[in-house]
């Protein structure tokens, strides 16, 4: 066997042991919140399309009409020849919708998140964050090679210990947290956060991937204070795809000229931008639709008696990796789809399931989801 076939198999088979193996599986997005797998249709608590937009008629139309008028894809970097005048538009919505000077638009909130954090910081540099930060908040982290110290979850007292300690032997700090955590749905005391940036001399970073579209009025998860940088994506409750950071016209201007993401990847297909930006207008303009997410998962943590929703996401630790994949698979066999969430995307022993819930979905399929839940005995 060559040599890279037998590392491989050797690092599979350990995934295998520890039941962390992931595999793919096509998946039909259908209509509303349906989709279908190996031909059975189920009703889907797993997707972050929260307002439904990516079917949304008005914001398919859109994608449409870019591609009759500029073709498939944008044929360079923004910095070159990509950068469509609809760009701009989605930054001045992006930038109204957060109240802040400036946005700029990236590939995704991966590529934003590895592009931002190592143009800020650097080795001299300090990086304080909270232990539950999503997974490309670190890659980008890392990237920097700045010093990393993490606190415990939503702890300002930690966080706080940690600037004391540390603070005056570093250049520039920058402080990151998740707005709403990705994997928990709970917020994060962005005010507080925001207040010792102020105290220590320091520079705070949310990613609010869960938050745009959906709280607060669609602002997102800090309507209170400015965050210095407020980073989200395009592909969660704006149910379409790329990145974003809503900043101060001086940051923005800098990220433009040094973050590598940015320069060096090519620029987003014209039909995407179309439609975030026909999302955003519907953002913008329909509070009715906004306040939905929120409710339902509302009335779901109600009806299992779970503390109230912070967020149009609700987990249920599970504990053990197989009995979350278990409880998954029930759970489909009465045309739920819930996805089981393992280590390393959540910290080991809290393998769990994953409610997210859409403004599409009904009130009788959140009482029937409930229902099966304590059936199954999974609460
Ligand atoms: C989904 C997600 C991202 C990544 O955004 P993409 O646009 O999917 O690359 C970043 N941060 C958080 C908290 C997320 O949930």
């Amino acid at each position: 066997m060559p040599s890279i076939d037998n590392f491989v198999t050797n690092k599979m088979d350990e995934l295998k042991k520890s039941s962390l193996l992931r595999t793919l599986q096509t998946t039909f997005r259908t209509d509303n919140v349906y989709i279908e797998r190996n031909g059975t249709r189920l009703i889907s608590f797993s997707c972050n399309d929260y307002l439904g937009l990516s079917q949304n008629s008005e914001v398919k139309k859109s994608s449409i009409e870019a591609i009759e008028k500029y073709g498939s894809g944008s044929g360079a970097s923004r910095l070159i020849t990509g950068n469509n005048p609809l760009y701009d538009e989605v930054e001045k919505k992006l930038a109204t919708l957060k109240s802040t000077e400036d946005a700029i638009v990236f590939g995704s909130g991966y590529l934003t998140n590895i592009g931002v954090i190592p143009a800020l910081a650097g080795k001299d540099d300090l990086i304080i964050a909270d232990k539950l930060i999503h997974a490309c908040l670190i890659d980008g982290i890392k990237l920097s090679g700045a010093k990393f110290f993490r606190f415990n979850h939503n702890s300002i007292e930690k966080c706080e210990e940690l600037l004391k300690k540390h603070r005056n032997n570093h250049k520039n700090c920058l402080i990151i947290t998740d707005g709403i955590f990705s994997m928990d749905g709970d917020a994060a005391p962005i005010d507080d956060l925001y207040n010792l940036a102020e105290k220590y001399d320091a520079w705070l970073m949310t990613d609010d991937a869960h938050g745009l579209g959906v709280l607060n009025n669609g602002i997102g998860s800090s309507p209170n204070k400015k965050p210095h940088i407020q980073m989200g994506t395009l592909s969660k409750a704006v149910g379409v795809y790329g990145g974003y950071v809503c900043t101060s016209q001086k940051v923005a201007d800098y990220l433009r000229n040094s973050a590598r993401s940015f320069i060096y990847s090519t620029a987003l297909p014209p039909a995407v931008l179309a439609a975030a930006a026909k999302a955003l207008d519907i953002i913008a303009n329909d509070s009715e639709l906004i306040e939905k997410p929120l409710n339902n998962a509302r009335l779901f943590t109600k009806l299992l008696g779970l503390p109230t929703a912070q967020s149009s996401i609700v987990p249920i630790i599970i504990g053990d990796e197989d009995k979350a994949i278990e409880a998954s698979r029930q759970l489909e066999q009465d045309g739920f789809l819930v996805s089981a969430i393992r280590p390393p995307t959540v910290p080991k022993g809290t393998a769990r399931l994953r409610f997210t819930f859409s403004a599409l979905h009904k009130a009788k399929d959140i009482e029937k989801l409930a229902e099966a839940i304590k059936k199954h005995g999974l609460i």
